[in-house]
Order: C-alpha cells, then sequence, then structure tokens
C-alpha cells in the first residue's frame, strides 16, 4: 500500500525516492506486480507496475477502488512539544486511529528546550514517520504537520475550528468537570448539528507539556474559545493523553460504529 500524492494521474502513477526504493528492492516488485496506492486525498486504486528500478516505479492504473479510510472528523492534535521522541509516538499512533493533522505548540511548563534550528529537521522527520504510518493503516491520506506554533499562535487558531477541547486534568473528575462526551453533546446542541452535518466538522485537541498546564493558559483557552475537559480520572502521560482524546472523539463522532 502506497501514498503517491504528486505522481497520480487518471492513468498512471509514479513512485519515487523511498517508496521506489521499499518497491524495488525491499519488496523485489518487477513489471506485472499490482499495489494499492492512494493519491494522498480520496482516491485509491489497484496499479499495476509497467517498469521498477530502485529511482523510479512507474505503473498504470487498472482499478479505481471506492474506499474511504478516512474519519467523518478532522481531529487537528495540538500537542505541547514533549521530550525526547514522544512525538513520533502521538504522531504514529494518532495517525493510524485518524488524526487529520498535528500541531505542536510551545507552552509555560514545556520540559523540552524548543530550537527553532532543530525545527525543519524533526518536521521533516514527523512528517516521514505520518507517511509511513497512513500507509500502514491505508489511510487515504497523509496527516499534516504543521509547524510549531507558539502559544500566542495556539490561542489565536482556536477560532479557526468548530470545537477545540483543551485537555485539563482538573477537569477529569466527573463530579467537578466535563469528559469527552458532554462537551461533544453540548456544542453539537449549541451549533444545532445532526449527526449529518457534523461530518465536515474541523476539531482541535489541545493537549499539554509533562509539566501540564497552567492556570493561567487554562484560563486563556477558555477565554479563547475552548472547552476544558477531562480524560476521566486518571493523570495520563502527555503521549498518551492525545492518542485517548482522538479515539474518544472519533468514537463520538459515530464512527466507530
Ligand atoms: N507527568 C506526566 C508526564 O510526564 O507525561 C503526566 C503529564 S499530564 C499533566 C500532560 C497533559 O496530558 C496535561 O496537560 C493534559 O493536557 C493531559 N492529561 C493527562 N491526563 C489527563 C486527564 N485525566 N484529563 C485531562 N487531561 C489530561
Amino acid at each position: 500500500y502506497f501514498i503517491a500524492s504528486d505522481q497520480f494521474t487518471e492513468t498512471k502513477v509514479q513512485l519515487t525516492g523511498e517508496d521506489a526504493h521499499h518497491a524495488a528492492r525491499v519488496m523485489r516488485m518487477k513489471a506485472g506486480d499490482k499495489f494499492i496506492v492512494s493519491d494522498g486525498e480520496a482516491r485509491t486504486a489497484i496499479a499495476e507496475v509497467t517498469e521498477a528500478s530502485s529511482a523510479l516505479v512507474e505503473a498504470d492504473i487498472i482499478e479505481l477502488l471506492s474506499t474511504d479510510s478516512e474519519p467523518l472528523w478532522s481531529v487537528t492534535i495540538a500537542q505541547s512539544l514533549p521530550k525526547g521522541d514522544k512525538m513520533e509516538l502521538v504522531i504514529q499512533k494518532g495517525t493510524e486511529i485518524g488524526a487529520y493533522a498535528f500541531a505542536p505548540f510551545q507552552s509555560e511548563r514545556m520540559i523540552v528546550q524548543y530550537d527553532a534550528k532543530k525545527e525543519a529537521k524533526r518536521l521533516e522527520r514527523w512528517s516521514k514517520i505520518a507517511k509511513e504510518a497512513a500507509e500502514q493503516s491505508h489511510r487515504n491520506r497523509v496527516p499534516d504537520i504543521e509547524q510549531v506554533r507558539s502559544w500566542r499562535e495556539l490561542m489565536q487558531s482556536i477560532e479557526r475550528y468548530d470545537l477545540a477541547l483543551f485537555c485539563y486534568e482538573r477537569e477529569g473528575d466527573a463530579a467537578h468537570g466535563k469528559g469527552i462526551r458532554t462537551a461533544v453533546q453540548e456544542w453539537k446542541r449549541r451549533s444545532e448539528r445532526s449527526m449529518e452535518q457534523a461530518s465536515s466538522a474541523n476539531l482541535l485537541l489541545i493537549v499539554g507539556p509533562e509539566g501540564g498546564f497552567t492556570e493561567r493558559e487554562a484560563a486563556e483557552a477558555e477565554s479563547a474559545g475552548a472547552v476544558l475537559v477531562g480524560l476521566g480520572k486518571r493523570i495520563l502521560r502527555t503521549e498518551t493523553a492525545g492518542i485517548v482524546g482522538l479515539t474518544c472523539l472519533l468514537y463520538e463522532s459515530g464512527e466507530m460504529g
């Protein structure tokens, strides 16, 4: 299964770069072999190899498939930059589950030192992880990896979403706070959305760093329009919270049955 966004026409598809290498060298594909390919958006097809080398694999589209594995709701995980390679886990698992995009951001209690110089390299690596995870989970599109946002940029972006949820462990106790289900139900009622109308919803799920959010940050997010939500009574690790929140949201969208 490959995702070839740039080289997909009505009748032909090309695999280049690492995809070509993987197909020709690792999978040993040759003329006549078939594979499934997506254009990175809505089209998926069966393609038949006409020529294969480790630099370029050319194939004819022989059948367009109608498989659409994309979720009903577009959920962007806004993740405060975590330590080490935790962001990779968030991207890999979030992509499998069905995240629409990942928006890393900076916050007060972040443990890592943000280094703008390293950003391009990291974004490149994260995009590669997203593509591999999208291919392995048979997604139609590869989630976007957005540039690292400052806290202010994150706050300003909230109004662009139909619903922004701010994961705050102080809301974790159902007796005092609100969970994802309640937040989603209230939002649907507020916007008088039926399940069908909500099918193109753009949602933002904001997750704090290892040190959590400050009270000031929670208050700012709330006044910027986000809804504070809990993910249950237990404190989840920063890399777990987004994956859990995303799963709950897609479940609430009805797409999991
Ligand atoms: N110290 C642990 C770590 O190193 O990962 C836990 C960090 S927890 C404070 C990180 C973030 O996950 C929080 O800022 C919040 O966004 C989210 N989170 C974790 N558990 C949560 C819960 N029960 N309810 C809501 N959000 C939660």
